[in-house]
């Protein structure tokens, strides 16, 4: 199943796309994903029972898509998690997962603009690979990670590069207002046949400048579910965005950051796409 928060004005629902059509999980209990995550294997059969009668539905395209879940309890980041990404970034090849955050003030929707703040002279894109928490865990066996995840989305991990590498600590760079688009669908894991090998690339204004595989991840998911769950409770909703490939604009001869008027767009195999328009902030 592929589940989304869209609005047609009044506030956000939840829904669940059939196609061209969203059907309001608002039918099956749920007034946003998040709560739908909480609920577990219950939820996950009202909604099958909503996808084979789903009622009325609206139209996609008469909807506004916001980020599937709007305020993640958590937005975990991993750093340098693509050997390529490493060495172009002049770090060296991790032995560990280097782990940041960004916040929920970060999160923004499919077609909603990405907004330029006017202190950054280079902000960056980074097309990111995500899984999202299913069911709470602590100490999770890295063999366990399939009962811990929902499933699958793109994140587009947007970096001020002046003010990431200002410090040894990269939030500060990670997390201005709309840095952290998400979407525009959370997949569910059962219709991923296996998330270690989805093409992942990135377009900017029709270029490709990233375009790599899942494949390629240095740590993986069942790694990172354990490494992390050492630390912290994982809660549903927990959005873990992977880390990039290579090919992000700083380390390019010369370097391109993002400016007002650009569109990226990140593609992920069976995933979706995610398109931001890309503006001077208000
Ligand atoms: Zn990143």
């Amino acid at each position: 199943m592929r589940l989304l928060t869209y609005t047609t004005g009044n506030g956000a629902r939840a829904g669940l796309a059939i196609g061209d059509q969203i059907a309001d999980l608002a039918a099956a209990g749920y007034g946003d994903v998040l709560s739908f995550l909480q609920d577990g294997d219950k939820a996950i059969e009202a909604a099958q029972k909503l996808a084979a009668n789903p009622g009325q539905t609206i139209n996609r395209s008469d909807a506004t898509l916001l980020a599937p879940i709007l305020v993640p309890p958590k937005f975990i980041c991993i750093g340098l998690n693509y050997r390529d990404h490493a060495i172009e970034s002049g770090m060296a090849i991790p032995t560990l997962p280097t782990v940041f955050t960004k916040y929920h003030n970060a999160v923004t929707g499919d077609g909603q603009p990405i907004e330029l703040p006017a202190v950054s002279d280079q902000v960056d894109y980074e097309a990111e690979f995500a899984f999202v928490i299913g069911k709470t865990g602590k100490n999770i066996p890295a063999d366990k990670w399939q009962e811990h995840v929902f499933g699958y989305t793109i994140v587009h991990d947007v970096s001020a590069r002046d003010y990431q590498l200002a410090t040894s600590q990269w939030t500060i760079g990670k997390t201005f207002d709309t840095f952290g688009p998400l979407g525009p669908e959370l997949v569910s894991k059962d219709e991923i046949a296996d998330p270690h090998n989805l093409r992942i690339s990135l377009e900017l204004n029709g270029q490709v400048l990233q375009d790599s595989n899942t494949s390629q991840l240095i740590f993986k998911i069942p790694y990172l579910i354990e490494y992390l769950s050492k630390v912290m409770t994982l809660v549903p909703g927990d959005v873990i965005s992977t880390g990039t490939p290579p090919g992000v604009g700083f380390a390019r001869k010369p370097p391109i950051f993002m400016k007002a008027g650009d569109e990226a767009v990140i593609k992920i195999d069976g995933i979706g796409e995610l398109r931001n328009p890309v503006i001077a902030a208000p």
